[in-house]
């Protein structure tokens, strides 16, 4: 019979299945379990939105069956079961595609990582199987056929008799080796145990035939040995289940087998809510970023089942924006199964349930960052850019939810710090919280503007990230202190004596400020003698609601609308440069023009802005070195 070939990537997968040194190759049944679990929910689904249909409910379960002489074990289910077309779409090709794209080499050498934190799904069968043979019957179709592989080289497809619609997996066991005893997973207690352990809350029956003793019938203390069907998991899904009975691993496990990530959740949290609306819920916190997170292709949303039956894989009302990043599900007794896309975004009970939801990630995220700071960090590196977005997007209206979420770099405590504690930190005098923008730490720390505000001792945060200063202008304030960066206008900050002397400055070299502005033309709306500078000869400021860091994001956007900062030219009226200039004013003009262009070129570098002509600004240095 002819044989077809796997699609590349699935190749790879299958070799890295076949080839597998994973200690834990038991996960091959949980992955083969949830998928005959999903295809009855199917099943289920259907008839529960088909009245020409009907659910009975002993009829649907999955079956295990273990044959020692032929060295087989069968999965068998009583789901939709799959079409030819489906048998080769769904078991040559794999669905979520991507999923390797983002792994190391090394992580696929392993293996390791792959199979333990991300479902590998039906090719785990390969990790135990020389031969895997699928023989299903679809729902609403006449034929069934046999699908059947022996491995990476490909697989056939033939028709075949099989009278019920449902599926049925036949794994023949490798040979033992040394390393590993595949006999094991023939042997009725290992069965039960690995069932017990990963897939208890399955909501279908789990059928195994077990040995069980007995008394004989003519004589009460003689045993004989007889067989008999038994459910072996619990069947009560893990979030019906009492929090006190459930662990950390159980949580773990649950967001393994759904495939929530390939990551250990940092942070679960279980709901059960008895209000208005009753649901259960659990939700995750994942622990690293997802590879597609900050792209268009990230879909958020949360599994939602009505009365434990499935009825969407991502319902995105249930989640804000700004909490995009948490997975999980939420199961509620008080929805319609047969409720669609459309009626789901107007129904109350739904937007009940998101507005708790919303409330509890929240509070849980506060909690974290009170008690475990660590932690809390870890979770703010992946995801404090999208809590930053939330605080600036649908005009504030989710600001004062979020603003102490928040963390920023201080530049006393070189750390990062909440608002709330630099607040706690300010001296009577202090009006403003200040902030300084530039793309790294270091960089921040040596820009002149910050010259006046660090000498008088005051806190200043570092704003790294291009969307830090548009969430601030969103906040404007925080426990009634207003943001100030420290390249804006008034720093409100007392004048001293030294200052007044500035003023005095300003006014005495009033005529060759307004000469030097002259030279600039509107690159810059003013010159003056600065009141922030310490050792730096200039620095540009900005007034207006426009920073010059902002002008750099919006210039940067792609439907730029050209918007520029107002900036001024500060100059420090008290630095030798200050004294060639008013030298240069008094004999020769031609070299405050020099002088000028030179220190505004200056300015901009020390911003991170462009040099408009880079090759006259060096010629204009080298007119100064000769
Ligand atoms: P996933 O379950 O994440 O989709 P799998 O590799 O486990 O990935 O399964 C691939 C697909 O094969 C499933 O999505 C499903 O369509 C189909 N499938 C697998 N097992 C069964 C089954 N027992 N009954 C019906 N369809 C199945
Ligand atoms: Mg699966």
């Amino acid at each position: 019979m002819e044989k077809k070939q796997f699609q590349a990537e699935s190749k790879r997968l299958l070799e890295l299945m076949i080839n597998s040194i994973y200690s834990q190759k038991e996960v091959f049944l949980r992955e083969l379990i949830s998928n005959a679990s999903d295809a009855i929910d199917k099943m289920y689904y259907k008839a529960l939105t088909d009245d020409s249909l009907s659910f009975e409910k002993d009829n649907y379960y999955i079956k295990i069956i273990s044959d020692k002489k032929n060295r087989t074990l069968k999965v068998v289910d009583t789901g939709i079961g799959m079409t030819k077309g489906e048998l080769e779409q769904n078991l040559g090709t794999i669905a979520k595609s991507g999923s390797l794209a983002f792994k190391t080499e090394n992580e696929i050498k392993d293996g390791y990582d792959i199979i333990g934190q991300f479902g590998v799904g039906f090719y785990a069968a390969f990790m135990v199987a020389d031969v895997v043979t699928v023989i299903s019957k679809a729902h609403g179709s006449e034929e069934a056929y046999k699908w059947e592989s022996e491995g990476a080289d490909g697989y056939t497809i033939e028709s075949y008799d099989k009278d019920h619609v449902g599926t049925e997996i036949i794994l023949k066991l490798k040979e033992n080796t040394e390393d590993e005893n595949y006999d094991d997973y023939l042997e009725e207690y290992r069965l039960k145990e690995i069932i017990k352990k990963y897939s208890d809350f399955i909501r279908y029956p789990i059928k195994m035939n077990v040995t069980v003793q007995k008394p004989k019938e003519n004589n009460e203390n003689e045993f004989e040995e007889h067989v008999e069907e038994q459910i072996i998991n619990s069947m009560v899904p893990i979030w019906r289940k009492n929090k006190n009975e459930l662990k950390k691993e159980d949580y773990e496990q649950f967001y393994n087998e759904k495939h929530y990530g390939f990551d250990k959740p940092l942070k679960h949290i279980h709901i059960s809510a008895d209000g208005t609306v009753r649901y259960q819920a659990i939700l995750y916190i994942p622990e690293r970023i997802p590879f597609d997170y900050y792209s268009q292709e990230y879909e958020k949303g949360l599994e939602l089942y009505a009365n434990s039956v499935l009825i969407m894989s991502k319902c995105s009302d249930l989640l804000p924006d700004h909490f995009s990043f948490v997975k999980g599900m939420v199961d509620s007794e008080d929805l319609s199964l047969n409720i669609s896309r459309e009626m789901l975004q107007h129904d109350r009970q739904l937007k009940v349930i998101a507005k708790n939801i919303n409330r509890r990630i929240k509070n849980e995220l506060q909690l974290l960052l009170k008690n475990d700071r660590q932690t809390y960090e870890k979770f703010y590196e992946a995801f404090g850019r999208q809590l930053k977005y939330g605080v600036y997007s649908e005009f504030g209206a989710h600001k004062e939810d979020l603003q102490d979420l928040l963390l920023f770099y201080s530049s006393t405590e070189k750390k990062l710090v909440t608002l709330d504690e630099y607040v706690s930190r300010m001296s009577e005098e202090q009006k403003y919280i200040y902030y300084a923008t530039g793309e790294s730490y270091e960089r921040i720390e040596k820009l002149p503007q910050t010259e006046l505000v660090a000498d008088k001792g005051y806190e200043i945060l570092y704003f790294t990230e291009d969307i830090d200063e548009f969430a601030i202008k969103m906040l404007l304030q925080y426990k009634e202190k207003e943001f100030k960066s420290v390249s804006s206008g008034d720093l409100g900050i007392e004048e001293d004596e030294k200052e007044k002397k500035k003023d005095n400055a300003e006014k005495e070299f009033e005529k060759l400020f307004a000469y030097m502005k002259n030279i600039l033309g509107d690159k810059v709306t003013d010159v003056r003698a600065s009141k922030r500078l310490r050792s730096h000869p200039v620095c540009l400021s900005s007034e207006g609601e426009v920073s010059i860091e902002m002008e750099k994001v919006l210039q940067a956007m792609p439907d730029n609308q050209n918007i520029k900062a107002n900036k001024v030219l500060e100059i420090n009226t008290e630095h030798d440069v200050f004294n060639s200039l008013k030298e240069a004013f008094e004999h020769d003009k031609e070299k405050v023009t020099l002088y000028t262009n030179i220190l505004f070129n200056q300015a901009l570098l020390i911003e991170g802005l462009p040099v408009e002509d880079p090759v006259e600004f060096t010629n204009d240095i080298c007119k100064v070195l000769v």
